[in-house]
């Protein structure tokens, strides 16, 4: 692993004797995962893929999905992105050499994916060759009053299975490709966002599965894999019993979570929250501080529910809190496997691992 060196090099050695927690980060390109390995992330803990389908072609291919009439044109559309993405996962597995690698699937909150002006609208009538006013009429029918309470995360992958599908094909033929070729170890760790009910967990679980097994087979060389979800809404903390029956990982999406048990829109939220600051109604914002009362709380009855139905069930933590000094420690504190955070802060998440375990003494 490439090392900080000097003086910093030396304090995070001796860091490193004395920290619990592991420390990922969460990474969507292999620069992005270069730098973190620099300052010392054992993993990725969540690859966002979001931003993977913005460059022009690719969204086109997504909104002809989207829009499309039938399954056979929504594969159409997808079997244009899969070598891309397959090429976006092989850069990041290279890149962590072997390192635990969670990738997320598609969470776009839906209006960020549809077409925008009339000219995306002709644009994909022409590749599709069917009437402008028809696709126009679709997207209208798709527009949502609160993206963010919608039709984003898992609900996209049980409207739409093929993107799914997709990106579980990508994940496992890039990692076949390296065990097989390049001699490299990889359990690949498939993650599935906003799930509330563990019956969208059965159903998404059942329809990864079965890709990954289709690639494994054709490749005809045994890899290991694990399917897990994210826990971002108050339901799925709560209900994390049914749901850890479903899911060998939990990473707790704390920025959904404070958002969904505060009620408050993340989007928003610094319009509104310095005023309850300021007025010392909240000591501290709890989008970068976690709130250990509340959120806290959702997150213990998470950790505890989940270790109840799977003991040993891997559990981490990939909202922004995961790199929070204070929220570091109380992650330590509930025994938790991992924090991960963006690059940059991955120095002080190993700081404040060690100092959560110098504070148990
Ligand atoms: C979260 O909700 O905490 C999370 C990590 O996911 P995102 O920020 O992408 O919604
Ligand atoms: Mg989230």
């Amino acid at each position: 692993q490439p090392e900080l060196t000097g003086d910093f090099g030396l304090l995070m050695s001796w860091v490193d004797k004395f920290r619990r927690l592991k420390v990922r980060t969460n990474a969507d390109t292999p620069l992005d995962a270069q730098v973190a390995r620099q300052f010392g992330a054992e993993g990725i803990g969540l690859c966002r893929t979001e931003h993977m389908f913005f460059e022009h072609d690719r969204i086109m291919a997504v909104r002809e999905m989207i829009l499309s009439e039938d399954v056979e044109g929504r594969k159409g559309a997808l079997a244009k992105i899969l070598p891309m993405q397959k090429g976006d996962f092989l850069g990041l597995f290279r890149e962590m050499k072997g390192l635990p690698v969670t990738i997320r699937l598609l969470d776009p909150p839906l209006h960020e994916f549809l077409p925008h002006t009339d000219k995306d609208i002709d644009e994909l009538a022409a590749v599709m060759q069917v009437q402008p006013q028809l696709l126009k009429q679709k997207a209208e029918f798709l527009h949502e009053f609160n993206p963010m309470l919608g039709h984003r995360g898992c609900r996209l992958g049980m409207t739409f299975p093929e993107i799914y599908d997709m990106q579980v094909q990508a994940i496992m033929e890039a990692a076949c490709e390296l065990v097989k070729n390049e001699g490299y170890e990889i359990v690949p760790e498939i993650m599935i966002p906003l799930v509330g009910h563990v019956n969208e967990l059965k159903v998404l679980r059942a329809n990864a599965v079965r890709v990954v097994e289709e690639v494994i087979n054709r490749y005809g060389i045994q890899v290991e894999y694990l399917i897990g979800t994210m826990i971002e809404l108050p339901r799925a903390a709560l209900t994390a019993d049914e749901i850890a029956g479903e899911a060998e990982f939990f990473s707790f999406g704390t920025n959904d979570l404070t958002q969904t048990t505060f009620g408050l829109s993340r989007d928003d939220a610094g319009k509104f929250l310095p005023f309850y600051v300021n007025r010392e109604v909240l000591a501290e914002d709890p989008f970068v501080v976690l709130d250990q009362e509340g959120v806290g709380q959702l997150v213990k009855i998470g950790c505890e529910k989940g270790r109840q139905a799977r003991p040993g069930i891997k559990l981490g933590i990939c909202g922004e809190h995961g790199g929070e000094p204070n929220s570091v420690i109380f992650c330590h504190d509930n025994g938790l496997d991992y924090v991960s955070c963006s690059p940059y802060r991955v120095p002080i998440a190993r700081l404040a691992a060690a100092h959560a375990a110098l504070l148990e003494k």
